[in-house]
């Protein structure tokens, strides 16, 4: 075997697939196969140690830590881009080179600017000799060790014919990290302890900062290359065509380069990508656009700072800062409450922002916003701005620090917030902000099933504030509702009747319809089942709504909660006095079917517990509280103030003794 030929096509092989699987990411073998040539080739280089070569792939990290990076000056000074921010800037820059330019109308190259670290790359006899840091623009770091371990940076470049110029030549372009490859690397530094880096070119920065290659190696680092700043031979005339020969000769150019011969068209395509951005693995921070014809640019010149062909055109910024003069409550549809921040009205992405949300409780505490506060907020596409965070540098210690109110602002409802939840809720059953929520709710199929109550109707109903509560169902007036749009003689009629017929609903259904928070169509069926009355829910205790078996405490609190609630307890009796049954009609077969019992006083034989137990194995119920719903009231030893109120109301009211008979009869 001739070593030195087979060192030579393994190395062709490996350069090709680097250039497949780094470059046009569009890999044509698996990595075993690919780890076969390479281990190949590495046998064959340690045993013949006199062919190894710089562009030798095995050759990608070599060297040892260095204590410092050398200066190197550059070919060609790397100068900065002028920044522009808006349309308007780029008709300008247009007309300016249209100006300079005599008239002439030149076409544009626009391309994405990658957020990364600007770096040179020179090639000698299409061998990678030397990579630099853009560094002052004339001077810069010579990291060629830590750039010949960015594997889609090739260290040979394939010439061919059209590729002849790049044999000799210099390119630029940006070392970047991906989101991925950022995310992955903060994570490890995580685990390992050490400070995060704050943004993917951040990472890369402080990468090619490295100075042990082997390191650098590990760190992900990839490069888009836009510029061939310098050829020894010419043969080019413009910079697409430059781009093209880059590309052919293996060098990794960003795909998304279009050219445009109009401004109009450039500021399209620049705004396009203004929220595409975001579907890229890598960041962007603006376009650059460049006048295409390398003849027109070399006419253009540059001046100290700036080439005056090219631009930047930046994207709007995310984030800007302002000061939260007010935390109000906004209540949504659901009864969920979202604190959000009124500010001082400032411009971003091209509005003016006087409110951002704060999402919830937990999040202003967590991070700490304070009425009063400088904080950064920002836009994400088309969604509503977001407090980021506070400038606490700024805070003069008047800040105050929020508070979830306790009553709905709305409808000065309770307030409530489960344990497991970030969000607070208003359960008022009559707040105005959940009102057409609430009335859909209540009609739909499975509550009270009112079929003709359609969105249109209950909007018209809640705008005119003709209902102001559920309970208004059932005292609507036939010319009231024929009057609403859409709405004749006839269908007003058969929604009349519909409602009129749900008033003769099994109570299960309104227990369903109440929209009580975790009362679903099956717990309210287990709510019917046993109570026998919504009274009779309103005044039980917790623990005995939890004692039904599929009732949890969440749910029973819910309960409890939602019918301690005043004003939800008004509107429920108003449906009560308006008709509609609060009584279950589920037969409890039993004794004491459908009597009601209050304990007061002493038991001798029995515990309170024990007494009402057997009530309820006859199918009676019981309370606490007397009122004319309740048939009996047994009396123990020592009475007290039920007793009074049972005799003034002229309740049955018999001994222990005589409830003792009652429950043994027959
Ligand atoms: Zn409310």
């Amino acid at each position: 075997m001739d070593v030195k030929k087979r060192i030579s096509e393994l190395r062709e092989e490996i350069r090709y697939h680097d250039r497949k699987y780094y470059v046009e990411n569009n890999p044509v073998i698996s990595d075993y196969e690919y780890d076969q040539l390479m281990e190949e080739l590495k046998k064959l280089e340690s045993e013949h140690p006199e062919y190894v070569t710089p562009d030798s792939p095995t050759q990608r990290v070599s060297g040892q830590p260095v204590e410092g990076f050398s200066s190197v000056k550059h070919k060609i000074p790397m100068l900065s881009l002028d920044n522009t921010y808006s349309s308007k800037e780029l008709l300008d820059f247009d007309k300016r080179m249209k100006k300079f330019l005599g008239g002439e109308k030149p076409d544009y190259a626009v391309e994405l600017k990658i957020d990364g670290v600007g770096v040179a790359l020179i090639y000698e006899n299409g061998v990678l000799v030397r990579g630099a840091t853009r560094g002052d623009g004339s001077t810069g770091d010579d990291i060629t060790s830590n750039i010949r371990t960015i594997k889609s940076i090739p260290l040979k470049l394939d010439i061919a014919n059209e590729t002849k110029p790049l044999a000799n030549c210099e390119v630029r372009g940006e070392v970047y990290m991906t989101r991925k490859g950022f995310e992955a690397l903060n994570k490890e530094k995580a685990k390992k302890g050490e400070p995060l880096f704050a943004n993917p070119r951040n990472a890369a920065a402080g990468s090619l900062r490295q100075l042990d290659p082997k390191v650098v190696s590990k760190r992900n680092l990839d490069v888009f290359l836009y510029t061939l700043s310098y050829t020894k031979e010419g043969g080019y005339k413009t910079h697409m065509e430059c781009l093209e020969a880059m590309k052919k000769a293996g060098l990794k150019v960003n795909p998304n380069i279009n050219k445009f011969s109009n401004i109009e068209d450039v500021i399209k395509y620049c705004d396009s990508w203004e929220n595409k951005k975001e579907t890229l693995d890598y960041e962007t921070d603006g376009m650059v656009i460049k006048v295409e014809s390398l003849e027109q640019q070399k006419r253009l010149g540059s001046t100290i700072k700036n080439p005056r062909w090219a631009v930047a055109y930046k994207f709007p910024p995310k984030q800007v800062t302002t000061k939260i003069t007010d935390i109000v409550i906004q209540v949504g549809r659901t009864g969920a409450l979202t604190p959000v921040a009124v500010l001082e009205p400032v411009e971003l992405s091209g509005s003016t922002i006087s409110r951002a949300t704060l999402h919830n409780e937990d999040e202003i505490k967590r991070k700490d916003i304070r009425v009063g506060d400088t904080v950064f907020i920002e836009k994400a596409g088309e969604v509503i701005p977001e407090v980021i965070k506070p400038v606490k540098e700024k805070r003069t210690g008047k800040e105050k620090i929020f508070i979830m109110p306790k009553k709905c602002p709305v409808c000065n409802s309770d307030v409530v917030r489960p344990e497991d939840e970030a969000v607070s809720r208003c359960i008022g059953l009559s707040c105005p902000a959940q009102l057409k929520n609430s009335l859909h709710h209540f009609a739909s199929r499975h509550a009270m099933n009112i079929d003709g109550l359609g969105p249109a109707i209950i909007d018209q109903l809640v705008d005119k504030k003709i209902v102001r509560d559920i309970s208004d169902l059932y005292i609507l007036k036939i010319d009231v509702l024929a009057n609403l749009e859409r709405m004749g003689e006839k269908s007003a009629q058969n929604l009349l009747d519909e409602i009129n017929e749900s008033k003769k609903n099994e109570f299960s259904r309104l227990l369903f319809g109440l929209g009580i928070r975790y009362v679903g169509r099956h717990i309210a069926k287990l709510l019917s089942e046993n109570f026998s009355s919504i009274d009779e829910i309103m005044h039980a205790e917790k623990e005995k709504i939890e004692k039904i078996e599929g009732i949890g405490g969440i749910v029973a609190e819910s309960i409890i909660l939602f019918f301690r609630d005043e004003k939800n307890r008004e509107i429920i009796e108003k449906l009560g006095k308006n008709g509609v049954s609060m009584e279950s009609k589920v037969e409890k077969k039993g004794l004491l079917s459908g009597k009601r019992f209050v304990f007061t006083g002493i038991l001798e034989k029995y515990s309170r517990a024990e007494a009402e137990g057997i009530v309820e194995s006859l199918g009676g119920s019981f309370t606490s509280s007397v009122s004319e719903n309740v048939d009996f009231v047994v009396a123990g030893k020592d009475p007290g103030s039920k007793y009074e109120k049972a005799k003034k109301l002229g309740i049955a009211i018999i001994s222990e003794e005589e409830f003792d008979k009652l429950v043994h009869e027959s």
